[in-house]
């Protein structure tokens, strides 16, 4: 697979090369030379509790240099811009990144974003994030400084950002079309529609608030019955608080203090699932089912190729929990002979950083 920036119809980056051998090639570009040295890409995956940024040098995505940083709990948007610049920096100074060889910087962040305008809104797990922010507009000001350079951002919606990355490098580029689920802190989606990202006007995706039980529990977005309510894992951590305070056994949150966590964090759930921990299997079966039930109605709707299970619980989910939700999903295909493949990500923890860096990478000249 090549890339843009290392052919013949990179956009030019520069002016001047060094004389030489030069004259005796075949005709070129005079800037190709700089060009081609134009290669790193910083990514940064902004979620609820962590901050993970990486350096990754194009066209590879190779990994170069990586930071984690906790999300600011407090102080506002201030504090976690001030939080991201730091990582930039930090991240683009151990990459050697400067002005001469820096493709752009890439910002994962959830909620509904205009990438265009670079505008976030409505990234409730993010402190300050719910109302709308110049993402954009306030990080390239505090970058550039500190980068040395101006420099090229783009914000998006951080599923999204983690999904191009699995098209560009990962199995789910071979699939025209693809339902993204991500298993998270909440649960957020993406479809990919003749190979293409849709966005709709900037929230299309939203499969964490597909309604699986009108009614049913209460969903971090304050509605009822939503996919997250059953399936993210905070609105776990809040059902099985509620369960234990009824009187229900569970070593859920004991395994969370030995672990010295103060959330239900997904090995967690892996661990007591695995432990055979009633109250861990009870939510995850049901939420198994819940996804079951979301999947067969957005397939019924998309009729896509595969769907593509991502996010940090999402990628720590029991075999036996997935299993569920694909016999469930079964029950009420409406073409099961066609089921979609259901397919696990390939990148990792760090595929929303590595997604969120290839944001500044020219899109793949040759498929
Ligand atoms: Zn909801």
């Amino acid at each position: 697979m090549l890339i843009a920036v290392e052919g013949e119809d990179a956009h030019p980056a520069g002016s001047g090369v060094a004389a030489g051998s030069e004259a005796q090639r075949p005709r070129r570009p005079p800037s190709s030379a700089l060009r081609r040295a134009r290669e790193i890409a910083i990514g940064v995956d902004l979620g609820g509790t962590k901050i993970e940024t990486v350096a990754v040098r194009a066209p590879s995505a190779e990994v170069i240099a990586q930071a984690r940083g906790a999300t600011p709990a407090e102080g506002g948007p201030q504090s976690v811009v001030a939080a991201i610049v730091d990582a930039v920096a930090d991240v683009g100074a151990a990459a050697g990144a400067a002005d001469h060889n820096l493709l752009g910087v890439g910002v994962g962040v959830p909620g509904q974003v205009d990438s265009k305008l670079g505008i976030v809104k409505g990234g409730s797990n993010v402190s300050g994030f719910g109302k709308p922010l110049e993402l954009a507009r306030l990080l390239e000001g505090a970058i550039a400084p500190r980068l040395g350079s101006a420099v090229a951002l783009r914000v998006e919606n951080d599923v999204r950002a983690a999904v191009l990355g699995e098209l560009r490098l990962g199995t789910a580029g071979a699939f025209q079309s693809l339902l993204a689920i991500w298993l998270g802190t909440g649960v957020g989606g993406a479809v990919v529609c003749a190979g293409a990202l849709h966005v709709g006007a900037g929230g299309a995706g939203e499969i964490g608030h597909l309604v699986v039980k009108p009614g049913g529990r209460r969903c971090t977005c304050g509605r009822r019955g939503c996919l997250e309510a059953y399936i993210g894992r905070a609105c776990m951590e809040a059902t099985a608080r509620k369960r234990l305070a009824a009187g229900e056994q569970s070593a859920l949150f004991e395994l969370m203090r030995e672990r010295g966590r103060d959330r239900l964090t997904a090995g967690i759930w892996q661990r007591a699932y695995k432990r055979h921990d009633q109250l861990a299997r009870s939510l995850l079966r049901g939420g198994g089912r819940a996804l079951g039930v979301a999947m067969a109605s957005a397939q019924n709707l998309l009729d896509c190729e595969a769907i593509l299970i991502g996010g940090g619980l999402g990628e720590k989910l029991p075999a036996g929990v997935l299993e569920r939700a694909r016999k469930e999903m079964g029950r009420h295909l409406l073409a099961p002979e066609r089921a979609p493949l259901l397919v696990r990500t390939a990148l990792g923890d760090l595929g929303g950083a590595i997604g969120a860096a290839l944001l500044a990478v020219p899109a793949p000249s040759v498929a």
